[in-house]
């Protein structure tokens, strides 16, 4: 199995508003103004592509992924499967801030490249489909031998 972060999918962890102001024009200054009105939406969750389950031991464990509290499962737009655990980060402070601004990890820098809108700035679902439970996996499988 092909593991790997998730940079382009709501999943992606961003960038909460840093406590110092930056240099005009930058995507940072940009994300400065929309970060300091949105509670850390982008670092609320960890995400991570996985292959496309095609044996029935792969199924299965889609399963097991699913059977675990805020765990879910989504197809994208690219049909790329992502593995989601809704956890937020250590790293959120209490005004939403992020704590460790200047050390935050590079995935967190580069949310979102200038080509994409974070999370927070759009309604749009980022899935085709979402699984939250083992129930809404089998219907999808069932739906799908029906096609
Ligand atoms: S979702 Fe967007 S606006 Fe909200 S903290 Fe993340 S990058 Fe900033
Ligand atoms: S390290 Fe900072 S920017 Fe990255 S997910 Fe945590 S709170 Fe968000």
């Amino acid at each position: 199995m092909r593991l790997g972060p998730e940079r382009r999918f709501i999943m992606h962890t961003g960038s909460a508003v840093p406590g110092t102001i930056l240099e005009e024009g930058t995507m940072e200054t940009l994300y400065m103004i929309k970060c300091a009105v949105c509670n850390a939406h982008c670092c609320r969750h960890v995400a991570i592509h996985i292959d496309t389950p095609t044996t029935k031991a792969e199924h299965d464990t889609i399963r097991w992924y699913l059977l675990h509290e805020n765990v879910y499962i989504s197809i994208d737009h690219d049909n790329n499967w992502i593995l989601e655990f809704k956890t937020p980060c250590r790293e959120i402070t209490s005004d939403f801030k992020c704590g460790d601004y200047r050390n935050r990890p590079a995935i967190c820098r580069d949310y979102p490249s200038s080509e994409e809108y974070c999370e927070g700035e759009t309604t749009d679902v980022a899935y085709t489909h979402l699984f939250k439970s083992v129930e809404d996996f089998e219907e999808y499988l069932e739906e799908k031998k029906r096609v």
